[in-house]
């Protein structure tokens, strides 16, 4: 067998598209339709990818009609804040879809991929209304800016106890959110 070049005990998945090294499925992330490693070099080859397939650098706010310039984690994900409007859009949706942010409160934030993953799945099982922003740009570039949390303000009290018991494994900034809300 192949082995992963990080984890000789391990048995390589696939090669990343960049450099061509044989990895496990741990060490990869799947671009559209290639997979990359960690290095940095791969990294923002897969950045690249996803830009392609994503949105271009400007759209138009499909709610006040404001031409925005649009940051790169907008682009991958398609989920957009207008600064204008406030409006939250989701490009995924078509027609896109707008939702009025009046109506949503951020509550946390993470930089940390499980915790996020972790707090959706908390947030999805109660049905809570909810919306996260930047949780592409972590695959990317880790720690540099966290994933934020909306929450359907109608729903803010209970999903503040479904995540009480969360609290102690969010970071301190996050749990400093939790408190000032
Ligand atoms: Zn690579
Ligand atoms: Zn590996
Ligand atoms: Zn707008």
């Amino acid at each position: 067998m192949k082995a992963c070049v990080n984890h000789p005990d391990k048995e390589a998945f696939s090669i990343c598209h960049n450099c061509g090294k044989d990895y496990c499925e741990l060490c990869l992330d799947k671009g559209i339709e290639f997979y990359y490693c960690k290095n940095r070099e791969c990294r923002a080859q897969l950045k690249k990818e996803l830009l392609r397939s994503g949105l271009p650098e400007n759209v138009k706010c499909p709610n006040c009609q404001t031409e925005l310039e649009l940051l790169e984690d907008e682009r991958i994900s398609g989920k957009v804040h207008c600064p204008v409007c406030e409006a939250f859009i989701d490009f995924k949706m078509s027609p896109p879809k707008v939702i009025n942010s009046d109506n949503y409160v951020e509550l946390l934030s993470s930089f940390n991929a499980g915790d996020i993953g972790l707090i959706k799945s908390i947030l999805e099982d109660a049905n809570i209304d909810y919306y996260v922003f930047g949780e592409q740009f972590l695959n990317i570039y880790p720690a540099i800016q966290p994933a934020r949390f909306y929450i359907n303000e109608n729903q803010l009290a209970e999903t503040k106890t479904l995540l009480k018991d969360f609290e102690l494994r969010i970071w301190g900034a996050s749990t400093n959110q939790l408190e000032k809300k």
